[in-house]
């Protein structure tokens, strides 16, 4: 069985206990009781203990004492009205103060009125029990009449009643709560001891005064323990005030504090938060700072270091080997070979990829100690540390070359690339990392120039760089300086003679230099991109040329004039706005105007030659394949090219013998030809026998020395005014020397530039 089962039960049986002792009581008042001179003064009694008593308890503030006039009442009575009537004024005065209580919710529960009651009978009961035994064994007159007998009875009363009561109440408490007795005793107990003896103290003087029977007395001594209980309630009003304003001072002391320290958490915890929130700003800035320093100094497609860190790294590398000549160092300037072709056949996103694959292949090759970095769109750089001669750097470099030209597969592409690498050894001159990537890229220049793959730079090459550069710049003036101008060389048609067109020959007389042949600046002018603003003005130049000759007379209205466009130029969707410009500006019908693409430029990148010719076409001009033989066509791109003639490249025809030797690829050339349904022209005619071989092979038109070098516009015009026979006799063109083929060739671009 549970505790609270326990308490339930010993309620009850206290409850019964208290009734049975009030109903036994209440029976076995004697008669003389109920008489009424005997029993108003105990009505009064009883009317003070329902009225008065529960209104006047005085509980001192912090603390378990309560005076109240409940102990005086029980104690007045019993010496008056004997033990019976004192139980049940005990129960009586109980019931009224617990009502009471209860009312002002100070007491709570269902049976507290009933439980508090019968126990304080119970107890009440149980003096009267103590008094009675006492009074035979120690023959002591219940109803005293002296003040010996008086105050053993009260001691009595006071010492049974605060036993009964606080062993009944610790009782009770170890069978409620199982709690500590001792702790409970003296901590609620004990201190009711005070309540008892004040109540007999009281009960003492009253009963005294009573005995008296003085009404003056009794008069005097009520009104002044009237007077007393009002001050001493007063002050202990005044007290519990006081107590209740300290309290309510400390109170809001306590709250303030309350509201301070949760104010300081409230802050503290906000200030945690602030914290927090900026430690984790502080990370992602932090972190963005660091993917800015790596976005700084790293490429973000390879992940190889940048120009900017490799330049760092290079410029530290030149200060350590000032101080230091056994720092030694060699730097590397790779360019991937064509890589633009690349990316206009295989596209942007596996042109990158292809880039990729050859920055791991760098890395893979090179020692931990080296460094390789992305400098530019298709260029990277090297920096290779403890090698010491510029022979060995050349064999890392030539190791490169070899692994970097292994092919590999991208979706489903067969690619293989190559690279031209420039080395520039250390040196002492160097003082900026830029100083030693020119040397090395004017190295790479010159491998790239000499098909060589490696070269190591030299001064001598910074020299034949600067002359480059020189040229280039005069090059790039040359329009402006009026320095260019056009010959035009006859296509004669072989079967009857007649002027079938010109092919204009771009000629540059330099300020200093005099005459330079086209085939030593045409490919400067090609490289550096200079030749698409240069055709610009070619185009335009013969167009409106033609369109001058074409009204000469009814025999030239057809005159066809053949300009060559260079690979570049053709990789350039401008040329279609180009040409376009140049037809309208002129007005010549556009089948009159030929462009020339060499075979290998067409050949270099065949689908976007094929796409860029049919759109020319479509502007109705007509297209030759120029040099036709040198470029290694596939015939399979041969026949979709859109072009209309085929010219053959002069060595096919110089190498004809006299009597029509090695005649063969000639032959085939022409049937080729035929087979396509092009017209075909031979270039370089020098000898009669050459234009007997190639008019009985069958050969369209003729262009060659034999008939007429290129010529200037007025000589030409000259020739179209006097209706020259073209097959008759040669006229020399004016201005060049005439070089034999072999002599051209011979000739470089030093030698031109010392002249
Ligand atoms: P090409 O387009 O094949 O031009 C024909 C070249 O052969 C011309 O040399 C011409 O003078 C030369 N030639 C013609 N008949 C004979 C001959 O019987 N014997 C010898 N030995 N040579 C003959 P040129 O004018 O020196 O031009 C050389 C190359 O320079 C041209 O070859 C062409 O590829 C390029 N070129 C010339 N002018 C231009 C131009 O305006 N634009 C472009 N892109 N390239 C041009
Ligand atoms: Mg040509
Ligand atoms: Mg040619």
């Amino acid at each position: 069985m549970d505790r609270k089962k326990y308490s339930e039960i010993s309620k009850f049986i206290i409850i019964a206990l208290g009734l049975s002792v009030i109903s036994l009581a209440l029976l076995t008042l004697p008669a003389e009781s109920f008489s009424w001179s005997y029993i108003w003064g105990y009505i009064l009694i009883l009317a003070f203990s329902v009225l008065i008593t529960p209104r006047t308890s005085l509980t001192l503030p912090h603390s378990n004492l309560t005076f109240s006039f409940s102990e005086s009442i029980i104690f007045l009575t019993f010496l008056l009205y004997g033990g019976k009537l004192a139980i049940l004024t005990a129960f009586v005065e109980s019931v009224a103060n617990c009502i009471y209580l209860k009312n002002r919710s100070v007491v709570k529960g269902r049976w507290i009125v009933l439980f508090n009651s019968s126990a304080v009978s119970l107890i009440t009961a149980l003096s009267y029990l103590v008094v009675y035994v006492c009074s035979i064994f120690f023959e002591i007159d219940p109803n005293p009449t002296n003040t010996r007998s008086l105050i053993a009875i009260l001691g009595i009363l006071a010492i049974t009643q605060f036993v009964g009561s606080s062993a009944f109440a610790t009782f009770y408490h170890k069978v409620k709560t199982g709690g500590e007795i001792w702790e409970f005793w003296k901590k609620q107990c004990l201190s009711s001891s005070l309540t008892q003896f004040t109540g007999v103290c009281l009960t003492g003087i009253v009963y005294k005064l009573y005995s008296y029977s003085d009404p003056l007395v009794i008069g005097i001594a009520a009104v002044c323990l009237v007077l007393v209980y009002f001050s001493y309630r007063q002050s202990v009003n005044d007290v519990s005030k006081a107590i209740s304003q300290a309290e309510a001072a400390e109170r809001e002391k306590a709250e303030t504090e309350r509201e301070r320290r949760r104010e300081a958490e409230r802050y503290a915890s906000d200030l945690s938060l602030t914290l927090e929130k900026e430690e984790q700003a502080n990370e992602a800035l932090r972190k963005s700072e660091k993917d800015l320093q790596h976005a700084a100094l790293f490429d973000s497609l390879t992940n190889l270091p940048n120009r900017k860190h490799f330049g760092d790294m290079l410029r530290a590398l030149i200060d350590k080997y000032k101080d230091d000549p056994s720092a030694t160092f060699h730097v590397l300037f790779l360019d991937i070979r064509k890589f633009k072709n690349i990316n206009d056949s295989l596209g942007h996103t596996l042109g990158d990829k292809v880039l990729m694959v050859a920055a791991k292949r760098f890395v893979r090759m090179l020692n931990s100690t080296d460094m390789v970095a992305r400098i530019g769109g298709d260029e990277f750089a090297v920096i290779l540390k403890n090698i010491k001669t510029a022979g060995k750097a050349q064999k890392v470099a030539r190791r490169i070359f070899d692994n970097i030209a292994q092919p590999f597969s991208l979706s489903s592409n067969r690619i293989s690339i190559s690279v031209n690498i420039g080395i520039a050894p250390c040196d002492t001159e160097y003082n900026t990392p830029e100083e030693v990537l020119r040397d090395a890229d004017i190295a790479m220049h010159y491998a790239k120039e000499k098909n060589s793959g490696v070269a190591v730079f030299t001064k001598d090459l910074r020299e034949r760089f600067l002359e480059r550069v020189h040229f280039e710049n005069d090059l790039r003036s040359a329009v402006e300086r009026n320095e260019f101008s056009m010959h035009y060389q006859p296509l004669i048609s072989l079967q009857d003679g007649s002027l079938m067109g010109v092919e204009a020959l771009l000629r540059w007389n330099h300020g200093e230099l005099g005459n330079i042949p086209p085939n030593k600046f045409i490919p400067i002018a090609e490289e550096s991109g200079l030749i698409i603003p240069i055709t610009v003005w070619i185009l335009r130049e013969t167009t409106n040329q033609l369109a001058r000759w074409q009204k000469i007379s009814q025999e030239y209205k057809d005159l066809v004039v053949s300009v060559n466009i260079s690979g570049k130029h053709l990789s350039n969707d401008d040329l279609l706005d180009d040409v376009e410009n140049a037809l309208a500006v002129s007005k010549i019908s556009p089948e009159t105007l030929k462009l020339e693409i060499t075979e290998s430029a067409a050949m270099e990148n065949a689908e976007h030659t094929i796409n860029m010719l049919n759109r020319l076409k479509q502007l109705g001009v007509q297209l030759s394949i120029d040099d036709f033989g040198t470029g290694y066509s596939s015939l399979s791109y041969l026949h979709r090219l859109p072009f209309d003639t085929l010219k053959i490249d002069r060595s096919f025809v110089c190498n004809v013998g006299e009597n029509g030797e090695d005649s063969e690829i000639l032959q085939t050339i022409i049937s080729l030809a035929k087979n396509l349904k092009k017209k075909v022209i031979a270039e370089g005619i020098e000898t009669r026998s050459q234009l007997a071989l190639l008019k009985n092979l069958g050969c369209d038109y003729g262009q060659g020395y034999l008939m007429s070098r290129p010529q200037t516009v007025e000589n030409l015009e000259m020739a179209l005014y006097e209706h020259k026979n073209w097959l008759a006799e040669p006229i020399t063109e004016p201005g060049l020397a005439v070089p034999s083929t072999a002599d051209k060739s011979r000739q470089s671009l030093g030698v031109l530039l010392s002249k």
